[in-house]
């Protein structure tokens, strides 16, 4: 482990500045800094959430092009959701799971094929559940425990097939529209009707959608609201509770890798990785083209031939990392897969 040995610490501007020419030379060397997790900031709910917790929800995916836009505004928000993927979205997209999963989201079943379920015998309903469950699972996406069915469309026989696989089924309080071609400010004056506990539907797949969040998320804190988990229990929204998620940790040898946003200037950004579940870990961080990794601490790295899949091992120092990247006007979040090898 090597001390970074000059450059102040971050923590002004003009440090800030100072340690950029003192990454660029580590980084030019081949070397690598430390830095101690202390300096490195997390994205953080709002502090007061003295009015309660409601449940940001979001539908249909996973889907290329759309999940890592979604995801980039949920963390530069600093906020959690609950995304109830499809089963074929989530076969067909399983890295997306398991970087929905890595950002801290929790992941609800939305069926396989999105059917009026309605329409359905028992068997047909509990095979759509079931294949969800295991597509998600498969993808690295845990165990979900809720299930929202296609179009609000729910009866007893439904709801006791999913109970059987252990799954609450939850429709949603508030009705942002955002399939139904709703304006980003309609979007945003829908949130703006929760309340402590309450739930809003929103999707996956829309820009106008993810262009609403960051007014969303001023707007609540402006009301002492805050993103919560959705109980599996209740089916209301509550504070996250201390393992942070409500789905169950994929089986056999796992391990989760939860990124936590660092030290930020105007042309680069650190983040930093935490690894739970084992000490032997193998970390995927999928970067952004013309993002650039320009120093790394506490791993062992290697790059594949695109340059931007990271691979990241242990070195000793412990099972957290990080790495200073420049964004070159691209602020998002790698994406993360972890395994235990
Ligand atoms: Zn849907």
């Amino acid at each position: 482990m090597i001390s970074k040995t000059s450059g102040p610490r971050p923590g002004s501007r003009l440090r800030g500045v100072v340690l950029l020419a003192t990454a660029g030379l580590l980084a030019a060397a081949s070397m690598t800094f430390l830095e101690t997790t202390a300096q490195a900031g997390t994205a953080r709910l709002s502090a007061d959430c003295a009015s309660g917790y409601v449940g940001l929800t979001f539908d249909d995916g996973p889907n290329p092009g759309n999940t890592n836009n979604l995801l980039s505004a949920l963390r530069t928000a600093g906020v959690r959701a609950t995304l109830f993927n499809t089963g074929q979205n989530a076969a067909n997209n399983a890295a997306l799971v398991a970087a929905e999963a890595n950002a801290g989201m929790w992941i609800g079943n939305h069926s396989y094929t999105h059917p009026h379920m309605l329409t359905l015998s028992a068997a047909q309903m509990s095979s759509e559940l079931s294949r969800t469950q295991s597509a998600i699972q498969n993808a690295g996406g845990g165990t979900p425990k809720l299930f929202r069915p296609p179009y609000g469309e729910t009866n007893a026989t439904l709801q006791s097939a999913a109970s059987a696989l252990g799954l609450r089924t939850l429709t949603w309080d508030v009705d942002s529209q955002d399939w139904n071609g709703a304006s980003t400010a309609q979007i945003v004056q829908a949130a703006s009707r929760l309340t402590n506990g309450q739930t809003i539907l929103m999707h996956d797949q829309y820009a106008t959608t993810i262009a609403a969040i960051p007014q969303i998320v001023t707007g609540l804190r402006n009301r002492g609201l805050c993103a919560g988990m959705i109980s599996p229990t209740t089916g209301r929204a509550v504070a996250p509770d201390g393992t942070g998620t409500p789905t169950t940790p994929p089986a056999g040898g796992s391990c989760t890798a939860t990124y936590a946003e660092g030290q930020k200037w105007s042309d680069r950004f650190n983040g930093q990785v935490s690894v739970t579940g084992t000490n032997t870990w193998t970390v995927t961080a999928t970067f952004r083209a013309p993002q650039k990794v320009i120093a790394t601490w506490n791993a062992t790295v290697t790059w594949d031939g695109s340059g931007t899949v990271m691979t990241a091992r242990p070195n000793g120092a412990g099972n957290t990392f990080g790495f200073t990247v420049q964004h070159g006007g691209d602020w998002t979040w790698p994406s993360l897969a972890c395994r235990a090898a």
